[in-house]
């Protein structure tokens, strides 16, 4: 069944067309949807109950139905919403944050998940602790967005997809949701204010480097070497840390575009000097720009961050090597990393508890 979120322009074009209506529906349709954030097909009031009705047999799938939240208005808050299909999948709100930014920003920032559950499994990470369930349908990541705008009550001017699961995995279904995200008839956010985050997918990044918009791309390095990323990322095999950097130098090139490391810092597994070397090195040779995120400890796993001494020492041998390079120092502010863990949690208590339903 086809999710009515994961349609373009030319998709409700080519429906209304096959439906017999007029062309012009398919507009009139999209603005209900995008501009006035119609709940339901029934509140499109300018359209013929025939066409509602046609819309409904067509398109009955509920949306997203919130079933927790956490956090607090002037901090992260995280929204569980349960699909279609009763998988579950987490989205984070982060409010216009200077601290966090260090300017004077207004930026408000969704965290979209790509998948339920992720294949990938890094050791560190809450996401793939139970494994892969599915990818996400482009209008179920269309969906988040819609929802968690709706629930903060203000316009969201940032995406980035750090949430559950490797998107560049669900590479078609993404890069319809970034189409839907980023166009006038959807919801108009410009591609520079969309990052996506990838644990290092090398032929999707080239993939992505060579399709015309602008977004982000952040890689979640963690490692320099290929030892030490190998311990902790198992993709390191397939894609070890040169064959990524050359991926990367790729996407830099063609983008021209600065692209940002993400690295944990885990205490006794990548926080060594010379790990931090390595990493100034790369950082300098692709002019990538180095974010530095304490790791946020995960229920059941012994991973720890590193004390701040030795934050401070990582980020300063960076600095120094003239290496452009942020350390996320405030605590609340936990964002992606601790995506996942809400779901995780959740369903461990419902597994012990009634069903999900
Ligand atoms: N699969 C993609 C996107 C989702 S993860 C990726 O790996 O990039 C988003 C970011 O959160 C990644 O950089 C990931 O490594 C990081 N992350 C996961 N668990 C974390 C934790 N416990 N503490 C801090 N960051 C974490
Ligand atoms: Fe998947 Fe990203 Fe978590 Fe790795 S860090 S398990 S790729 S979500």
């Amino acid at each position: 069944m086809t999710h009515p979120l994961s349609l373009t322009d030319a998709d409700w074009a080519e429906w209304m067309a096959r439906s017999g209506e007029p062309a012009y529906r398919a507009g009139q349709v999209l603005d209900w949807i995008f501009k006035h954030r119609a709940p339901s097909w029934d509140a499109m009031t300018n359209l013929p109950a025939g066409l509602r009705g046609k819309l409904a047999a067509e398109f009955p799938a509920p949306r997203l139905e919130k079933i927790r939240e956490t956090g607090s208005h002037d901090t992260t808050r995280k929204f569980l919403f349960r699909l279609a299909d009763g998988q579950l999948v987490e989205s984070v709100l982060i409010p216009a944050s200077p601290a966090l930014y260090g300017e004077a920003s207004d930026r408000r920032t969704i965290c979209i998940s790509s998948q339920v559950g992720c294949a990938y499994g890094c050791k560190f990470c809450a996401s793939g602790l139970d494994g892969w369930k599915r990818h996400l349908a482009a209008g179920e990541i269309v969906d988040q967005f819609l929802r968690v705008e709706a629930e903060g009550g203000e316009r969201i001017n940032n995406i980035v997809f750090m949430g559950m699961g490797e998107p560049l995995a669900n590479y078609d279904n993404l890069l319809r949701a970034i189409s839907v995200l980023n166009a006038p008839w959807g919801v108009g956010i410009g591609a520079r204010h969309m990052t996506v985050s990838t644990s290092g997918l090398a032929p999707q990044i080239r993939q992505l480097a060579e399709q015309p918009l602008q977004v982000r791309l952040a890689i979640s390095l963690h490692g320099a070497s290929d030892e030490v990323r190998g311990r902790i990322m198992p993709v390191n095999k397939k894609y070890p840390v040169a064959e990524l950097l050359a991926a990367c130098a790729d996407y830099t090139r063609l983008k021209k575009q600065k692209l940002t490391f993400e690295y944990i810092l885990i205490r006794g597994v990548n926080d060594a000097e010379s790990e931090a070397r390595l990493l100034a090195s790369h950082a300098l040779q692709l002019r990538a720009k180095v974010n530095l995120i304490p790791y946020n400890t995960v229920e059941g796993l012994p991973w720890e961050r590193p004390d701040e001494r030795t934050q401070e020492r990582f980020l300063q041998i960076l600095r120094s090597a003239g290496a452009d390079a942020t350390l996320r120092r405030e605590k609340g502010h936990d964002i992606a990393a601790a995506c996942g863990q809400l779901r995780l949690q959740t369903q461990k208590s419902f597994a012990a508890g009634p069903a999900l339903n």
